[in-house]
């Protein structure tokens, strides 16, 4: 597909961040791009707009950029997967390990019903553990996710290996 040069292109990687040795690839430069951030958009809307997906789960902060435009042009809800303390209604949530420590998602109580099927979201995928956290929290309501979508995967770390049998669908892959 052309778009996805141009897609590519205009994601910009800055070495050293957030600490040596650590390439960052950072979208917000897709976001200056408008035809490029239209094109992502496009992609997944064309992928998911005839799976009967009910339910857009974004993780924070960046699945909050691209979920909720995928999520109102193929009329399915829109559900925050939030960092700990962030929601004020009651909430389920899952610890994830991170190269140093914990961390806690969290999803409010109702907003995913049983029979819900859902595709979750966010800008990239490393190690998959953030995704699997994701898995966890929308499964243990009894929701389908039907796929997990990435702009950004890096193939190195194996992260898709983490998701079991649900599908991965990713954009652009790096380095
Ligand atoms: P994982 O849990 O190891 O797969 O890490 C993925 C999470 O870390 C996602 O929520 C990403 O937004 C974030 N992340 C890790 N590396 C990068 C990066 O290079 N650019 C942007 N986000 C990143």
């Amino acid at each position: 597909d052309h778009r996805l040069l141009r897609i590519a292109s205009a994601i910009r990687v800055i070495p050293d961040f957030p600490k040596p040795g650590i390439m960052f690839q950072d979208i917000t430069t897709l976001l200056l791009d408008p035809k490029a951030f239209r094109d992502t958009i496009d992609m997944f809307v064309e992928r998911y707009r005839d799976k009967e997906i009910t339910v857009v789960a974004g993780i924070e902060a960046r699945g909050f950029i691209f979920g909720p435009p995928i999520a109102l042009a193929i009329g399915a809800k829109f559900v925050p997967m939030r960092k700990p303390k962030k929601l004020p209604g009651e909430v389920i949530s899952e610890e994830y390990s991170l190269e140093y420590g914990t961390d806690r998602m969290e999803m409010h109580v109702g907003a995913v019903q049983p029979g819900d099927r859902v595709l979750v979201i966010d800008d990239l995928i490393a190690t998959g553990g953030t995704l699997s956290a994701a898995i966890r929290l929308l499964e243990r309501v009894g929701a389908e996710v039907v796929e997990c979508a990435c702009v950004i995967e890096l193939p190195e770390l194996k992260g898709r290996e983490r998701l079991g049998e649900r599908p991965l669908f990713v954009l652009v892959k790096a380095a």
